[in-house]
């Protein structure tokens, strides 16, 4: 395909560079969901809410590294904190136990309801594969159930609901697997159950139906950050999981901070029995934790005598699950994430992001409605989406009922314009976005939408 030179008419260099990067990394990206029409830009610096590209626009940024950034770019508190560290301890990393691991988890068991122990991974992903081997190690029950369209990282066993024609993914409340990806093997299709998020009634039957061969039920409390869990759906989970021996694991990776300091699982008091987390935990470097009851937890423990080595076992059966990793629990990592919570602790801090996301969703709602777009933006605490329909959204097959054709011109028509959200992505806000980063926001949105109105 050839590329019409500079399409935005402002950033031909980052053409030039995607084209050079194409070459030898395929696609031109280094995951697949950075990738949008007609190129990606490419970027070169941040600050506070702001990207600037290669071309030197600039950009009020509500991607925030999907999330991740809840503080914004090159938070003084992180930097400081991550160079302290360096600095003080004379290294990167010590390959070693050492404090800063115990001092985070202490306040994860602090401020997180469902955790009493923590165990640390270098990605949302390894944390959410983590969680589903302690619950089927734990549980000696060989499947994990999933609901459709929840996003728990790119691996085998998870990678298998999203299929926007819905041709084979059987009935809205008997959702098939259907892998979203070349190269998923068989096996894992066969061995995920997929349940319909928000229907209480079906979700409980295919339950009860695969009791006996379910380890745990894995999902988002809200959806791809912005779908929420209905109350009475999320405790009637909660209470059929229990009653049937199947582990509920909350997957709080993009949630986690996001909702409240304590997750979703705070906001909608409930006590999972894993919790797995990432992004903002970080505070901007990779990371990803599972958290939980200390009864699950320590399967993972290599003491009391049990034999510790992957080979080892009693009586045919291995005594202790294996967890391993090079960088788990990299002390500059964990120094830039305790800043970053330290910060969110502050008094007020999570209330002024949470209105501030409110009042950026309110402006856009009214904008919308004035040049006559069927527009609702769905979302919850600092994290949500712009839907084109009036449609109720629920669930993943109520999101292919918006209009994302318009919705694509729309972001492509925002970019020119400085709003960096990624085609159909959603918005993330941080606690360093300002009244005018919002009011530029709106403004953006009105100019495009005054363009498009039919
Ligand atoms: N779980 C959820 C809910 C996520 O949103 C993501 C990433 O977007 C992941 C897991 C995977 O995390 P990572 O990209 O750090 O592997």
């Amino acid at each position: 395909k050839v590329y019409e030179p500079d399409l935005y008419g402002q950033t031909g260099k980052s053409e030039e560079l995607y084209l050079q990067a194409k070459e030898v990394i395929p696609g031109g990206v280094t995951a697949n969901i950075k990738f949008f029409e007609p190129h990606p830009i490419m970027m070169e610096r941040g600050q506070g809410s702001k990207l600037y590209d290669v071309d030197g626009n600039e950009y009020i940024d509500y991607l925030l590294c999907y999330g991740a950034l809840i503080l914004g770019h090159g938070h003084k508190r992180v930097y400081d904190a991550v160079f302290q560290q360096m600095r003080e301890s004379g290294t990167t990393i010590f390959g070693t136990p050492h404090v800063l691991e115990t001092k985070m988890a202490q306040k994860l068991v602090e401020i997180i309801p469902g955790i009493e122990m923590v165990r640390y991974t270098n990605s949302g992903l390894e944390a959410t594969m983590l969680a589903t081997r302690m619950a089927i190690a734990y549980t000696e029950k060989p499947k994990i159930a999933k609901f459709e369209g929840h996003y728990h990282g790119g691996t085998n066993e998870f990678l298998l609901s999203v299929n926007p024609d819905l041709s084979e993914a059987g009935s809205e409340t008997e959702p098939k697997a259907v892998p979203e990806s070349k190269g998923i093997p068989d096996y894992f299709r066969q061995n995920t159950i997929i349940l319909p998020f928000n229907n209480l009634e079906a979700t409980e039957q295919i339950l009860r139906k695969h009791k006996d061969e379910l380890a745990a039920v894995i999902l988002e409390p809200v959806q791809a950050g912005f779908i929420p869990a209905n109350p009475e759906f999320i405790k009637g989970i909660r209470t059929i999981t229990q009653e049937l021996g199947i582990l509920l694991i909350f997957d709080e990776v993009k949630t986690g901070f996001r909702m409240s300091m304590g997750g979703a699982q705070k906001v909608y008091d409930i006590v999972p029995d894993l919790t797995a987390l990432g992004k903002v935990l970080g505070g901007g470097f990779p990371v990803g934790a599972v958290g939980g009851r200390k009864e699950i937890m320590m399967i993972s423990a290599p003491e009391d005598g049990k034999d510790i080595l992957t080979t080892g076992s009693k009586n045919g059966k291995k005594e202790v699950l294996f967890h391993s990793g090079t960088y788990n629990g990299h002390p500059t990592v964990l120094a830039a994430g305790l800043a970053t919570i330290e910060v969110l602790e502050e008094e007020g801090q999570m209330d002024r992001l949470i209105s501030a996301t409110h009042m950026l969703r309110n402006q856009l709602e009214m904008v919308y409605a004035k040049y006559g777009f069927d527009m609702q933006t769905v979302g919850m605490g600092s994290i949500f989406n712009i839907m084109l329909t009036k449609e109720p959204i629920q669930n993943y097959r109520d999101t292919i009922k918006a209009n994302a054709k318009i919705r694509k011109e729309i972001d492509q028509k925002l970019l020119r314009l400085g709003i960096y959200t990624k085609p159909l992505n959603r918005y993330s806000m941080s606690v360093v976005h300002t009244g005018e980063d919002i009011a530029r926001t709106v403004e953006a949105h009105e100019t495009v939408l005054k363009q498009l109105r039919r």
